[in-house]
């Protein structure tokens, strides 16, 4: 898949960014780009929450 360059450009990951931030930022990259597979971690995270990725 092709990286979305003007989507990174505009969501940049915060430096210290919390779980919370991190799921969010991993839905919303899923939407936009494939550069790169979700973390296990990011996965289980939506899991628990019941989330749509
Ligand atoms: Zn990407």
């Amino acid at each position: 898949m092709k990286t979305n360059k003007e989507w990174h450009q505009a969501h940049r990951m915060p430096a210290r960014a919390t779980l919370e931030q991190r799921v969010a930022w991993h839905i919303e990259h899923a939407r936009h780009c494939g550069c790169r597979q979700m973390p296990e971690k990011i996965r289980e995270e939506i899991k628990k929450r019941n989330l749509k990725a």
